[in-house]
């Protein structure tokens, strides 16, 4: 086997981004891939000549977004639909009591003012929590700050939950104080009309990609060596960027066994239960104008926000997140179970008007043996700082990038396309412009 200059293992936007800044640069990299195609966790389902997107779908606000940078540049259609991080009321949003009967818009202005109210004092709160603190207990103070009577109190608490629970796909008790640090939105968020997968897959072109190669081995000293199921591969450098939950498995050795601070960083980000379900309908029964419906109240425990995407292909198209405790708890459900209970709550909210879907895409990302999850969350006692600190260079010759090991906005795209820029300096020893990764396509 040639020795390479450097190895990526893993062709999901990081890996493609450091792969191609290295290939400009001139640098002989071939990718290791275990999947039959590149993208990762962006990928879009095209069957029955539709366009779904099964990871990805949302840039969290195009401002200063290198993927906006990037599918600008690609020529990638991009459609507004702000909303996608679990905002209040950043767009019309149809909201329903927990009698399944919508609120008015002064009862829902007055609904929202709550959140806010709250969300202005939990930054303090959360900045004096104690280390090993859980979101619920910063909400829970914040609430409390609030001397809210019961019903009130509630039915923000509820909202926090779900936002813990679509955000991160994890219980609010099992994300850390910290854990939506981040959870900041600069600028519009736009979805992909045609598919997200386009940006990976421009992102490949040109490169030497080996797919279906599983990685289970790497040893790295002066050098590395990775094994995979086609042979071992040699290089002076590694870039690894497989999901944190392929990093914590039996099934991928790291030898010698990463190093501090990489390693305590690594135990304390967890992959997450987050999946997407997506219904298409003949017709539109629900409500006009508004991006989003939401359901309070314990009937909306699992299923209780539909984020209308018929604009996107004049289809009637409702989509929904099975996220944290509800994912787990359907993880081995038929499609046709999950469709049949999502429907359910929406006929007590629109009655008979609620047809039977033409069409139902669910995702399984827990049972994804590349992926093992949909994205890292952070577990209590973990900091913010664990995300960089993931990436901390090993040995000189052995880096780690993907969406977990970027402090800013983790479990994004951007955090991937970002993670594999800082890699590809690394292992350059100087900065090359982001833009380098399109720059020839
Ligand atoms: C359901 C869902 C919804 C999401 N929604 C959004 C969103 O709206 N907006 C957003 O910005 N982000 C979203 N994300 C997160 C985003 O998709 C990821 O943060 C990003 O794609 C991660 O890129 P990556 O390169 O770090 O990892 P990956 O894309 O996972 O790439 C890692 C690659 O390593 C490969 N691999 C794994 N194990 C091995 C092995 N043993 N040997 C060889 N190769 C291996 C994998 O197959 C994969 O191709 C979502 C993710 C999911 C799953």
């Amino acid at each position: 086997m040639p020795h390479h200059d450097t190895i990526v293992v893993g062709a999901g936007v990081a890996g493609l981004t450091a792969a191609r800044l290295l290939a400009a640069e001139g640098r002989d990299v071939i990718v290791l891939e275990a999947r039959d195609r590149v993208g990762g966790r962006v990928v879009t389902d095209r069957r029955f000549q539709l366009v779904t997107d099964m990871g990805a779908s949302w840039i969290h606000g195009v401002n200063g977004s290198p993927v906006a940078a990037a599918a600008e540049a690609l020529g990638m259609r991009m459609s507004e639909f702000t909303v996608g991080g679990y905002q209040p009321d950043s767009r019309p949003i149809a909201h329903y009591g927990p009698d399944g009967a919508r609120l008015s818009d002064a009862q829902a202005r007055a609904y929202v003012a709550d959140i806010h109210a709250v969300d202005a004092t939990l930054v303090e709160v959360i900045d004096r929590s104690s280390p090993d603190a859980s979101y619920r207990d910063v909400t829970e103070a914040a609430l409390a700050a609030q001397e809210w009577d019961d019903t009130r109190t509630q039915r923000v608490r509820e909202y926090l939950e779900h936002r813990s629970e679509e955000q991160y796909g994890a219980w609010i008790e099992d994300l850390a104080a910290h854990g939506l640090d981040d959870d900041a939105i600069d600028g519009d968020e736009v979805v992909f009309p045609d598919g997200y997968d386009r940006l990976p897959r421009r992102l490949a072109e040109g490169l030497d990609v080996r797919l279906t190669h599983v990685v289970s081995r790497i040893d790295w000293s002066d050098d590395v060596s990775v094994t995979t199921d086609h042979g071992t591969f040699h290089a002076n450098r590694a870039i690894v960027t497989v999901p944190v939950g392929v990093l914590q498995s039996a099934d991928f050795v790291i030898s010698p066994q990463l190093p501090e601070p990489v390693s305590t960083a690594l135990g304390r980000l967890s992959m997450n239960a987050f999946e997407k379900v997506f219904l298409r309908f003949r017709t539109r029964f629900w409500d006009e104008d508004v991006y989003v419906i939401r359901q309070q109240g314990p009937e909306g425990r699992w299923w209780h926000s539909w984020y209308d995407l018929t604009d996107l292909h004049d289809t009637p198209t409702l989509l929904t997140f099975a996220a944290g405790p509800a994912a787990e708890a359907t993880r081995d459900w038929s499609e046709d179970e999950i469709a049949r209970s999502v429907v359910d709550q929406l006929r007590r909210l629109y009655g008979a008007a609620v047809e039977t879907p033409t069409h139902v895409h669910v995702t399984d990302w827990q049972d994804d043996p590349w992926a093992r999850g949909s994205y890292a969350y952070m577990t209590l006692g973990s900091t913010t700082s664990d995300h960089d600190d993931l990436a901390t260079p090993i040995g000189d010759v052995l880096h780690l990038a993907g969406e977990a090991t970027w402090t800013d906005d983790p479990a994004t795209v951007s955090a991937a396309m970002l993670s594999g820029h800082r890699a590809a300096e690394r292992v350059l020893g100087r900065s090359v412009p982001i833009p380098s990764a399109w720059r020839d396509l």
